[in-house]
């Protein structure tokens, strides 16, 4: 690849330092900004537009007017002490953010550079060499900034620190392809076996998801796959039967994650305006997330761990 080809300037939403549930050790992760896929139960709605998005906690606002009096698209108002939000109206400018001062307002996505990242990420390099560390790209979707993900991951790798990929493999092979002499260790993300339901719940199939995951596992990368376990959604037996099959055949799968569905991102839709697909869903049992992982186990996927 030429310099003029790489990509130097990205949109992210967020960068995790001291990450632990990223890949193996202390980690810093990049959350890129943008996501083909619309998983119900996604944990980080933020990150699925690819453009800047306000972001408003209520609990935070003192109601001082500066927002009414900024914004030149007269998305705030208060009725009855209440602060409304007319997002459909916001156009992400972040003018209004400038003089919250009591932080009820920013905005999620910003445009970094490569070398802005880096600093961050280098800035931890003694906590990624004494606990096996590293950079995790997430999202969002990495490889939908296939540039961008590229020229971070070569920065790395430049600078000798581990790197890993969490990706729901939705892409151009050729993308993934290109990252993985860069790639230490690839999380990948596996939503459902069969490809009606993974297309209603995700919005996509699963058909280049479980290819591009044979010839990934076909030229020995490193990977890890994360099955989130969301109850009454992709939790039923034939499920984890259609996993065992699939991911038995494959050789360098070192550790499967069943990642057990929380609550804890329903407050963010709310904070972008959004509903929440799966609001009043509760959490599986530790009993039920066993009896999934001995389906797996019985296909001697004896790597599986609950998390
Ligand atoms: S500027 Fe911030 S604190 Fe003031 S009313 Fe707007 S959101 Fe609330
Ligand atoms: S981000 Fe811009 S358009 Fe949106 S509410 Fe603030 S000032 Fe208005």
């Amino acid at each position: 690849m030429t310099g003029r080809n790489r990509v130097k300037v990205g949109m992210i939403f967020d960068i995790k330092r001291f990450a632990v549930h990223d890949g193996p050790g202390i980690r810093t992760t990049v959350f890129l900004k943008g996501c083909p896929l619309r998983c119900l139960w996604c944990h980080n709605p933020e990150g699925i537009s690819r453009r800047p998005q306000l972001v408003f906690t209520p609990q935070r606002c003192i109601g001082c007017g500066r927002c009414l009096d900024l914004c030149p698209q007269g998305v705030h108002s208060f009725v009855d002490n209440r602060h409304l939000i007319e997002w459909e109206r916001c156009l992400g400018c972040g003018i209004c953010v400038e003089e919250c001062y009591s932080e009820a307002l920013r905005i999620a996505g910003r445009e970094v550079s490569v070398e802005e990242v880096m600093d961050e990420v280098l800035s931890d390099r003694p906590f990624y060499e004494t606990s096996g560390g590293g950079m995790t790209l997430s999202g969002g979707e990495p490889l939908a900034q296939p540039r961008f993900a590229l020229a971070l991951l070569q920065a790395a790798k430049g600078e000798g620190i581990h790197t890993a990929l969490d990706t729901s493999g939705f892409a151009p092979w050729e993308h993934l392809e290109e990252l993985l002499p860069y790639t230490d260790l690839v999380l990948y993300d596996l939503k459902h076996m069969d490809d009606g339901r993974h297309m209603a719940l995700t919005g996509v199939s699963n058909g280049q998801i479980l290819e591009n995951l044979r010839r990934l596992d076909g030229v020995g990368k490193r990977i890890w796959v994360r099955i989130p376990l969301v109850p009454g959604y992709n939790d039923e037996d034939s499920n984890y039967h259609a996993l065992g099959r699939f991911l038995s055949d494959l050789k360098n799968v070192e550790k499967i994650q069943i990642l057990t569905y929380h609550k804890l991102a329903e407050s963010k839709y709310e904070s972008i305006g959004q509903r929440y697909p799966l609001k009043g869903l509760e959490p599986p049992a530790k009993e039920w997330a066993e009896s999934r992982k001995r389906i797996l186990l019985d296909y001697g996927l004896s790597q599986t761990v609950i998390e």
